[in-house]
């Protein structure tokens, strides 16, 4: 930032500088011009009237700062300081032509003899010839020269610019490289918003690390004690097995529960694990192209068997619909809702798997007849370890996660999740995926 508004305020200066010193050495060259040609003009005058008091001899004792040429009416020489005669015929001269035609003429042009840009001064004389002066333009430029000092004070203001706008421009950006991000003040009304903007931002972050701070210690509290039950009864399980107090069929029906909690704590870790990766969002970024009607095919093939025992109808319709997304965890999404839809439905009922796509969005919906959710508990039941009835879903083998790992891997994938339930009457969920881009 100090670079850049050193750059642009140098930058200003130069060129404000830059044009003020060609204006100066402009309109001092024309000066200096204008001042040679009145001193041509008027030095012509005296030597005219010297030449008509004492003759061409009176031009000779003249000190040789000018050229003096005495030119008679045809334009031949008569006289000149600095070439020796015959000298060319000077007619064609436009201050010559000007003098013999209108009493005086002057102009600037490259000489013929010297082949120097010359300033040229010629009068009439009342006899009819012209005496001219004239002075090389090179002497204008010194007399320029003369004025030189002003240059170097030119370049001593453009030092004496650099330097200034360097400390401006550290002393406009030290207020804001020295602003205290914890108590954000500025000098500088018009950064106000800005921070103000940092302030609400960062009132924002606060708010938000200190809810997820309170989730994460919630979740874990949650976490023990959904644990801690499981193992409480597979200790005391095999307790009673190792203590002799269970025996013959009593001991195997002990073992059939230690199991039986262990495939739950098992469940449960693993819907743990899924969701601790889908928070610190380490689920492989890569994102294939996932044919969702062929996923649910897989799911519903895996849980016929289970759907059988409930003599639950379980079906799959709808189109092929691509899914930019990570199989696996779309699987698992699948998975979860179809399990519920079994968990939760009546012995006979039915489960329907449909993948559709609506106006290029590839969209499931997986229904069922089962008991359906009241409609207090239907945001609810996305929070982990939310159950409505704890000790039905624990009997069945929930882990109160299930839906969860849904919402979170529905995030993941931009879609939008949607339930419409009734109970007694079935539930059905829909995630709605951003359109395709193909
Ligand atoms: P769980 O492991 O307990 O099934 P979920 O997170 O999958 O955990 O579901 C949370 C709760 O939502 C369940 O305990 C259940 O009460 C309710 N639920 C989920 N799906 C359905 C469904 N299809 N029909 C009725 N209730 C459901």
């Amino acid at each position: 930032m100090i670079k850049t508004i050193f750059r642009n305020t140098f930058l200003v200066g130069i060129s404000v500088l830059i044009l003020c010193a060609a204006l100066f050495f402009g309109v001092q060259y024309s000066q200096v011009q204008d001042q040679t040609y009145a001193a041509l003009r008027q030095e012509t005058i005296y030597a005219e009237q010297g030449l008509s008091l004492s003759g061409v001899d009176y031009l000779k004792t003249l000190d040789n700062t000018n050229r003096v040429t005495w030119i008679a009416g045809d334009g031949s020489v008569l006289y000149d300081s600095d070439y020796a005669m015959p000298v060319d015929n000077q007619l064609d001269c436009a201050e010559v032509q000007a003098a013999l035609e209108e009493g005086e003429g002057q102009g600037t042009r490259r000489s013929d003899s010297s082949g120097k840009s010359t300033m040229y001064y010629a009068k009439r004389c009342p006899d009819g010839t012209v005496l001219r002066l004239s002075r090389p333009l090179g002497a204008v430029r010194q007399a320029l020269i003369a004025v030189s000092p002003v240059f170097w004070v030119l370049v001593l203001v453009l030092l004496i610019s650099g330097v200034l706008s360097f400390r401006a421009a550290k002393q406009i950006v030290r207020p804001i490289n020295d602003m205290d991000l914890d108590h954000p003040e500025t000098t500088y009304p018009e950064l106000a918003p800005l921070v103000g903007k940092i302030q609400e931002q960062k009132m924002t972050i606060q708010e938000e690390v200190a809810q997820r701070e309170s989730l994460r210690r919630e979740f874990s509290a949650n976490v023990s004690h959904e644990l801690k039950t499981p193992l409480t009864s597979i200790s005391g399980f095999a307790e009673l097995i190792a203590e002799g107090v269970a025996e013959g069929e009593k001991a195997k029906e002990f073992s059939r529960d230690i199991y039986k909690e262990s495939q739950r704590l098992l469940a449960l870790i693993e819907d743990i694990i899924r969701l601790s990766k889908l928070d610190e969002e380490a689920v492989s970024p890569d994102h294939d192209k996932v044919d969702l009607y062929a996923v649910c095919s897989e799911v519903v093939d895996s849980l016929l068997p289970v759907a059988e025992k409930q003599m639950i109808d379980l079906q799959l319709t709808g189109v092929h619909a691509q899914v930019p997304g990570n199989s696996q965890l779309l699987s698992e999404m699948v998975y979860n809702l179809c399990d519920n839809a079994i968990k939760y439905n009546h012995t006979g009922g039915s489960v329907t798997v449909d993948v559709s796509l609506q106006d290029g969005s590839p969209r499931l919906s997986v229904s069922d007849t089962g008991i359906g959710i009241a409609p207090e508990h239907q945001k609810r039941v996305f929070e982990r370890f939310y159950r409505v009835d704890k000790s039905h879903s624990k009997e069945i083998g929930g882990t109160g996660l299930g839906l969860s790992i849904v919402k979170h891997g529905a995030q993941y994938h931009g879609a939008q999740v949607k339930m419409e339930s009734e109970p007694g009457i079935g539930t059905k969920i829909i995630l709605e995926f951003p359109p395709s881009e193909e």
